[in-house]
């Protein structure tokens, strides 16, 4: 599945399954999910067994990713051509040797 087929399917998941919320839900959503990563890398200190951590942050980082989908369709952004301008950006970056 590619970025496009990712966003289409949470429109449309979103729309068959999700009561309406406002943008700044949406915002706040993908913000606790950040901070739910945050705890899992905070706990690789701790004593929690590694596979375990990985399997959670895995499930972590798949929550922001839908967040931030969500987000970008309510502003209508096509992630894939953000993602290729700044993948360019940082390739012309890298280029100029700064
Ligand atoms: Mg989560």
């Amino acid at each position: 599945m590619d970025f496009k087929e990712a966003q289409k399917w949470v429109n449309d998941d979103w729309k068959k399954n999700s009561k309406p919320v406002n943008k700044h839900l949406e915002l706040l959503f993908l913000m606790e999910e950040i901070g739910e990563m945050a705890e899992m890398i905070r706990k690789q200190s701790g004593k929690k067994e590694r596979k375990k951590l990985k399997i959670d942050l895995a499930k972590e980082m798949g929550d922001i990713l839908i967040c931030l989908m969500t987000l970008a369709n309510r502003y209508g952004i096509d992630l894939e051509e953000s993602f290729l301008k700044t993948k360019k950006k940082i390739q012309q970056r890298h280029r100029k040797g700064y």
